[in-house]
């Protein structure tokens, strides 16, 4: 709910509203539950001010929810989420490989669960933007901005590539227990191989994730 200042990071900040006071708003700044900007506002006007460091900055809104959400932040949520299903998944198929190639984890399950949950999560929020999505430095500029709409096409497309090279980590991982269990140096070598280059391809595309949101020129 709180947003923090980008000088001191203090979630010690209000909203600076402008125009004239009426006796309603001067009793909210008096509590410091707003600040007072004046009765003229123009387009490079602070919105926002720091009650321990006196900082402010603007931020613009297009609507109340942005106040809360910011896109980085969302995706680097779901990136948490993706990286730790890779990892419950690398485990689950060494420990299978080495054991019987032949049972299926079925924590599996749960693995997947989550990420569809944390991709739903990312979706749903998605929604509350609007139309636009606009895109914030941590000085509250806007660096990007792109319709909603071409953005959750953008995100069908990742999660396939997400599937497709958990699948290539989950097939490596597999290899790798079943080479550790029977197999000679150079199959562990090689299975191994497989290993880092399926998690190399899984950090490039959080990379291009992370890229896409940043430049729209890529979308
Ligand atoms: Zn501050």
């Amino acid at each position: 709910m709180y947003l923090h200042c980008p000088n001191c990071t203090s979630a010690a900040t209000v909203e600076i509203l402008y125009g004239y006071p009426g006796a309603d708003l001067e009793e909210r700044a008096r509590h410091g539950l707003v600040a007072l900007g004046g009765c003229v506002i123009g387009e490079s006007e602070p919105t926002h001010r720091c009650l321990e460091c006196s900082h402010q900055w603007l931020r613009p809104f297009l609507n109340p929810n942005h106040l809360t959400q910011d896109i980085l932040c969302m995706l680097d949520d779901l990136e948490t989420a993706n990286t730790t299903a890779a990892n419950q998944i690398e485990n689950l198929f060494l420990s299978s490989g080495r054991g019987n190639a032949e049972h299926i984890p079925v924590e599996l399950v749960d693995v997947f669960a989550e990420i569809h949950h944390a991709w739903a999560n990312f979706s749903s929020l998605l929604h509350d933007f609007g139309e636009t999505v606009q895109v914030y430095d941590d000085s509250g500029r806007v660096i990007n901005e792109f319709a909603t709409a071409d953005a959750f096409d953008v995100m069908q497309k990742q999660l396939g590539q997400l599937y497709g090279l958990l699948g290539a980590l989950a097939n490596a991982s597999l290899q790798l227990g079943q080479a550790s269990k029977a197999g000679g140096v150079d199959e562990i070598k090689t299975a191994s191989a497989l290993v880092q280059e399926a998690r190399a391809r899984l950090n490039e595309r959080r990379k291009q994730a992370r890229a896409l949101v940043i430049d729209a020129a890529n979308l």
